[in-house]
């Protein structure tokens, strides 16, 4: 092989074997002969290989392991994995038409996200490496679905950590914009350039549908961003709340509540916590509550007080619920595991004085896999809770 090498040390070997494809700055013994983005062939201090990865100069996920086989990751080994990607979509994507398409490891594809909304494609490109990859992509996409467009959403934050600039565009095809797209036979109109994320919260889609068979009476979606859950459990409610502080989500939820044609809806812009506080000392009460809260604990450090934020939350909704209401509360801090959320809303429970049934225990759409042995890769918990 004529690849750059890059040589690691023990300690990045266990990291191989155990399954992860990440290996840190302090498990390598030498990239002097790596350049920044470069697709390396890594091996150990006897040069035996162990496969392939991206290098980053800057970051302290130094290596992002693509394979453990000896062909060369090449256009077509590339196209190979995108193509798996959207096989699985078509095995478990149900009843949409945006959905994400690869999911960086979970596909296999260390460092690059695409989300497909109908015939646009969004484009994260998150290392050095798929970066550098970012054209070959591009081609492989127009090649296999000949799309209306393909965007960049790059302006994202951890591309600093590798050295990238922020950046959004058009990368082919024409500038959307807006796209309409169906979900859970919901009509949702996305704004692919300037709204959260790449557009949407893909995430959620099956929780959305789930909380519909559970959904009733008055429902207060919290942290409603462009209505994903208040519009998907509309038809079952007699009335529909929509709490959020950004003005610009709130004028997309307008729209996707007049594309969908729901009398029964309202929005309001304000603090999430404010608004269950006032609830509850104004004794207002609902049948169905969600609780889909931003990332409280974006680091280790800062768990302790990310489970306070959640504890609040679900005291102040659990006590707003009337007998046999529904709670669908969320967390997709990747810090905070399932069994932190079910003690916080326990000891919630407690505090409120009701009992609390587990209905329900679910995580985010397959179209964001979970892979057994990278943990980082299961984010997001989504409890269906009856309360009694
Ligand atoms: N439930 C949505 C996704 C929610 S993302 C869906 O299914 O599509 C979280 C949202 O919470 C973001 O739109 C963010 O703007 C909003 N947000 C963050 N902090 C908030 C707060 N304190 N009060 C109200 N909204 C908040």
């Amino acid at each position: 092989m004529t690849s750059p090498t890059v040589t690691i040390t023990a300690r990045g070997i266990e990291r191989i074997v155990s399954g992860h494809p990440w290996i840190y700055r302090a498990d390598i013994a030498d990239a002097s002969g790596a350049e920044p983005g470069a697709i390396v062939e890594v091996v150990d201090r006897k040069r035996r290989s162990w496969g392939q990865a991206l290098y980053s100069s800057r970051s302290q996920i130094t290596l992002r392991m693509l394979t453990r086989e000896r062909r060369p990751f090449d256009r077509d080994f590339l196209a190979e994995r995108i193509a798996a990607a959207a096989a699985f979509r078509a095995q478990v994507v149900e009843g949409a038409q945006a959905y994400r398409l690869v999911a960086s490891e979970g596909d296999l594809l260390p460092s690059l996200v695409i989300d497909r909304y109908a015939d646009c494609f969004v484009l994260q490109t998150l290392s050095q490496g798929m970066e550098r990859l970012k054209p070959t992509v591009v081609e492989i996409l127009q090649e296999k679905f000949t799309p209306r467009a393909i965007l960049e959403r790059n302006d994202v934050a951890v591309r600093g950590l590798e050295g990238l600039p922020e950046q959004k565009g058009v990368l082919a095809g024409e500038d959307v914009g807006e796209v309409v797209v169906e979900e859970n036979g919901v009509k949702f109109c996305f704004d692919l350039m300037s709204g959260q994320k790449t557009g949407g919260f893909l995430d959620q889609r099956e929780n959305r549908a789930a909380a519909r068979k559970y959904a009733r009476g008055r429902l207060l979606d919290c942290f409603c961003y462009a209505g994903g859950f208040a519009l998907t459990l509309a038809t079952q409610c007699e009335s529909v709340l929509g709490v959020e502080s950004s003005a610009e989500a709130l004028r997309l939820a307008q729209r996707n509540q007049e594309l969908n044609g729901f009398a029964n809806v309202q929005w309001k812009e304000a603090n999430c916590f404010d608004v269950l506080k006032a609830a509850d000392q104004q004794g207002d009460r609902y049948d169905t509550v969600v609780l889909d809260p931003p990332a409280f604990a974006r680091q280790k450090s800062t768990l302790d007080s990310a489970l306070r934020g959640y504890k609040e939350l679900n005291l102040r909704a659990l006590k707003i619920l009337n007998p046999g209401g529904y709670l669908i509360t969320c967390s997709c801090s990747f810090h905070v595991s399932e069994a932190d959320l079910l003690e916080v809303i326990a000891s919630a429970a407690l505090d409120a004085h009701r009992m609390v049934m587990v209905v329900e225990r679910r995580t985010q759409s397959r179209d964001h896999p979970i892979l057994l042995t990278v943990p980082e890769t299961h984010y997001l918990k989504c409890l269906i809770l009856r309360v009694l």
